[in-house]
Order: C-alpha cells, then sequence, then structure tokens
C-alpha cells in the first residue's frame, strides 16, 4: 500500500533513503535544509572555480555501482569515473615523498624500497585485508544492528574473532610493519573513521583493501556529480524534494509519528526516515516523548573530529604536488591527542590538499588550481576564526617548500570554513565533520540506533548511525533504513 512517507536531510542517506522507498510505491517528500543536494557533498563556485566542500575520496565503487543498478543506471550515466594514478602522494619529513601506485606490482615495489622484506608482508596483510572487507560487507555492514542479538549466531561470533572485531588496528599494523612511512600509509585512512588506529577495530584494515586494492577514483565534474545523479534518481523514482525546509518538530501519537514541521510549512506522514545529524534531530527536533537518549548519552560519544577547511582559487600551476596530497610531515601522534586526548587547536597538524583541477580541466580556469586543504580538529572546541589565516600560513609555507615557489599573491579566491559552519549548516554535534567515530566502543550495536524504540514508523540513516562515517556507508545506511521502514507499514 503506498503510505505518505518524509525522508529529512538530501545527504547522500536521505537521498538513498527516500529512492528506495518510492521504488517501493510510497509517496515520498524529502526535506532539505540547505538548497541543494549533497548533504555535506555540497558544491561552492566562484570565479570559475568548482569547489566540492566536503567529500574528495571516491571509495569503494561498487557500493554506488549497485545503488545506480537498482534503478537501471550505471555511474557512466552520470559521470566519468577514473582512476587516479597515483592514487595519492604523502609527503613525509625531510622532502622525501611516495606515490602510492594504483598498479600492485609497483605498488609492493614501493613498499619494498622504504621497509626491506615489506612487500611480501605487504601482500598476506593485503589478502588479510580483502577477506575482513567481503565478510563485513557480506555479513556486517547490511545489518541493522538493533542488537547484540543480531550477532549472536555462531557463524558470526567465529568471524568477529577472525575479523579482529576486538583489537586494535594500529596493533594490525604494527604486527607487520616497523618503518613509520609504511605504518602512516597504512594507518591513515582511519582518518576517514574519525578516530585514531589505536582505538579502532583491526576490523577496518578492510579500509586498506578499499584503498590499495580497489583505488581511488574520480567522477569527472567533481563529487558533486555524485550528489546531482542521487537528486536525478530520486526524482525520476517520483520523490518530491523541498529545499530550503528546515524541519522545526517532528510529533506523533502512541507509538507513532504523523506530523511534521518546518519553519513555513505542515505535513502530515505514515512513516519517517531522518537523516539529518542524528543528535540534533532527537535532541532539538522529535518532540521529547519520542527520544531515546539524553544529554549524558550524548556527551559521552566520541564524535569524529571537525575540521578547518580552506577553498582557494591560485591562478597559476602548482607542481609536485597531485590531486590528493598527505602532508605527514609532523608527527600523526601529536597531532591524533590533540583532537582526542587533550582537545585544542593543534601545534603541529597534519594536513591534506585536493588539486582536483589536477585531473579535470573543468573545476578552474586554464592555467589555475582549485586548492582544497583540511585540517583535522577536535569536536567541541570554540571556533576561532582569527586563527585561520595563521594555520593557512603555516600549510602555505609547507607547500611551497614541496611547490618551489610562493604563491600566496597567486590566490584570487579564497574562503575558510570550520566549526561554526558546520554547526549552522547541519546542526552538526560539536562541529563533527564526519559523525560518530567509528571507535571500539562504538561499532555496530554499540552505535546510537536506526530503529527507535519509541515509534513504531520512524528510522534514523546517516553517518551517525549503522554502518558509519563516509559516502558508501551513508548509501548502505540510508538503503537499510528504508528497508525497515517498509517492513515496519505491513
Ligand atoms: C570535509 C569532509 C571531508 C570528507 N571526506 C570524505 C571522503 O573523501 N570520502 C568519503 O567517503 N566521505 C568523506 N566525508 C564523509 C561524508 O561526506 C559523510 O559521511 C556523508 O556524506 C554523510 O552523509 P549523510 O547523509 O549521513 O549526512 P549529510 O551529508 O550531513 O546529510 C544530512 C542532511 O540533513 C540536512 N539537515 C540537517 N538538519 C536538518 C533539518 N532540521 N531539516 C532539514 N534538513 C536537515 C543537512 O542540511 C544535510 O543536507 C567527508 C566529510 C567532510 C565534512
Amino acid at each position: 500500500m503506498a503510505e505518505k512517507i518524509i525522508v529529512i536531510g538530501a545527504g547522500f542517506s536521505g537521498l538513498t533513503s527516500a529512492s528506495y522507498l518510492a521504488k517501493q510505491g510510497h509517496q515520498v517528500t524529502l526535506l532539505e535544509k540547505n538548497d541543494q543536494p549533497g548533504g555535506r557533498a555540497r558544491t561552492w563556485e566562484k570565479d570559475g572555480y568548482t569547489f566540492d566542500m566536503g567529500p574528495s575520496w571516491y571509495w569503494m565503487p561498487e557500493v554506488f555501482e549497485e545503488f545506480y543498478a537498482d534503478f537501471g543506471y550505471t555511474s557512466s550515466d552520470f559521470y566519468k569515473l577514473v582512476r587516479l594514478d597515483p592514487g595519492y602522494r604523502v609527503f613525509f619529513k625531510d622532502n622525501e615523498y611516495a606515490d602510492v601506485p594504483a598498479n600492485k606490482e609497483e605498488l609492493y615495489q614501493l613498499f619494498e624500497r622504504i621497509e626491506e622484506g615489506s612487500a611480501i608482508k605487504l601482500k598476506k596483510f593485503l589478502d588479510n585485508a580483502e577477506y575482513k572487507y567481503k565478510t563485513a560487507l557480506a555479513d556486517y555492514v547490511n545489518r541493522i544492528s538493533d542488537s547484540i542479538l543480531d550477532f549472536f549466531d555462531l557463524k558470526v561470533i567465529i568471524k568477529s574473532f577472525s575479523l579482529q572485531l576486538f583489537s586494535s588496528l594500529q596493533k594490525e599494523v604494527r604486527s607487520y610493519f616497523t618503518n613509520p612511512k609504511i605504518r602512516s600509509i597504512l594507518e591513515f585512512p582511519v582518518l576517514f573513521l574519525g578516530s585514531t588506529p589505536a582505538n579502532t577495530p583491526a576490523l577496518y584494515s578492510m579500509m586498506n583493501h578499499a584503498d590499495l586494492t580497489l583505488g581511488t577514483w574520480y567522477p569527472m565534474g567533481g563529487m558533486h556529480e555524485i550528489s546531482k545523479a542521487f537528486e536525478k534518481i530520486a526524482l525520476n523514482a517520483g520523490v518530491e524534494i523541498k529545499y530550503n525546509q528546515e524541519v522545526t518538530l517532528i510529533t506523533g501519537s502512541g507509538k507513532s509519528i504523523n506530523q511534521v514541521e518546518t519553519k513555513t510549512d505542515s505535513f502530515t506522514c505514515d512513516g519517517i526516515v531522518i537523516s539529518g545529524d542524528y543528535h540534533h534531530m532527537e535532541q532539538k527536533v522529535l518532540d521529547p516523548k519520542f527520544r531515546k537518549y539524553d544529554y549524558d548519552y550524548w556527551n559521552k560519544r566520541t564524535m569524529s573530529p571537525s575540521s578547518l577547511l580552506f577553498y582557494m582559487g591560485v591562478n597559476r600551476e602548482l607542481p609536485n604536488l597531485k590531486h590528493h596530497n598527505l602532508f605527514f610531515d609532523e608527527s600523526f601522534e601529536g597531532h591524533a591527542d590533540e583532537i582526542y586526548k587533550d582537545p585544542q587547536w593543534p601545534s603541529k597538524p597534519l594536513f591534506y590538499a585536493c588539486l582536483s583541477s589536477k585531473t579535470d580541466p573543468n573545476v578552474a580556469p586554464k592555467g589555475s588550481e582549485n586548492l582544497f586543504l583540511l585540517m583535522p580538529l577536535a569536536a567541541g572546541l570554540t571556533d576561532q576564526p582569527e586563527l585561520h589565516d595563521t594555520y593557512l600560513k603555516n600549510f602555505l609555507n609547507r607547500m611551497e617548500e614541496r611547490v618551489g615557489f610562493n604563491f600566496e599573491e597567486n590566490i584570487e579566491v579564497k574562503r575558510s570554513y570550520s566549526i561554526n559552519d558546520f554547526k549552522s549548516d547541519y546542526h552538526s554535534f560539536k562541529g563533527n565533520a564526519y559523525g560518530l567515530a567509528n571507535t571500539l566502543r562504538q561499532t555496530a550495536f554499540l552505535k546510537p540506533k536506526m530503529r527507535s524504540a519509541k515509534a513504531n514508523n520512524l528510522f534514523f540513516a546517516g553517518q551517525l548511525t549503522v554502518p558509519g562515517p563516509g559516502v558508501p556507508p551513508a548509501i548502505i545506511s540510508g538503503r537499510i533504513a528504508a528497508e525497515e521502514l517498509n517492513k515496519s507499514l505491513f
């Protein structure tokens, strides 16, 4: 039976949920506070430069393809996908760097050059990572993870140990390799999971499979092409999308949600998926009688970091930089401590530089670069806009050493974005950039629940619930929430 469904949030989880629910035959309305699709994957254009505002790494392409296939498409119907080679460049101290190649044999040779005997170890490590990746996608990631009971079948328990759900990624990497450069290449993907290698389950070495085996891809036109593709699929499936509609109240009676208020309108519904930031929606928008968690619960969660970002148009080419560049020329542990142990504006930060103009001529004027910089920053700090330029100066100095000249005066477009912006644009809890950290204590059924404990027709999706942060998990989350809501309606 066609029911009236409201989905809140036009990020990847919301667009995915809405599309599947419409495909099930429901009458779906999607309400989004901002004026464009993509959520954190919005775009900003200025003076001929195009910037992806959030995600820039396209990993796990099969998750995107599965979504497209369910609606009769492939990614090529929307954008040209290219595999980057090298996937990225890592800058170390002392002017050294490593390019991480797409080709496996070249990758083994790179590791062997850095640490003798490491090629064979890498092969073993990656075989193990592949096993985890495939098992996790088949057995874990697609679960709603309501409770530990979800994991109470013998097969899953045995697999949990072989997947190393209960030991850390850092231990795993360090049991294979001693060289700090190799360790930082293998430990860096956890930055996406918003945690430290010591606190991230070894299960997540599956991210090394995603990185080093499946590869880093780029949709020509930019990551926002994906947001546009998802929006188009939702519209074609029959979803009505309403932008500039900030939801201010979600309520109902008994065990059912049936009313949604925005700043300007009022909607009735038979079912709802909330994909805006879980904390905000549950603590500030949902009628208190439908809330499961409280202030203390949320305050004890470990959030992923916030970020200090810069979007800059540079009117000359910057040699020696690649599409993706990781500046690991400072201590990873030192920066991580200033994010998690003793939160403060970092003293010697690592940072990431993205120049998609190296791959894509359409995102910057000819002979120019669209430079995106990201520094992870503890969630919950007070934003200090007066510090932004001090950090920028530091990053420019470090880049200029590699580029070979000063390019400050070539910066013709400049915008910084940080904690206050995450809060005002997304209602992000403590200004987090990518949701809840995937720590040992916040994995699977230990995350905020997708299924509401108080209303039968309410589900949460997105990066603060299962399976976790990142675009592919957001897509998976949206699909699971739609399936579960659909089941609950019959
Ligand atoms: C700087 C940055 C870099 C990243 N890099 C990568 C990367 O390289 N690769 C990767 O895979 N992932 C990356 N991520 C993470 C990834 O972008 C997110 O995990 C994912 O996009 C989250 O999708 P979502 O649907 O859960 O949430 P969101 O994208 O946040 O969508 C939620 C939507 O809900 C809306 N909303 C909130 N409150 C309301 C309300 N009251 N009413 C109506 N609408 C509301 C918001 O405006 C937003 O559009 C990055 C994130 C950031 C911020």
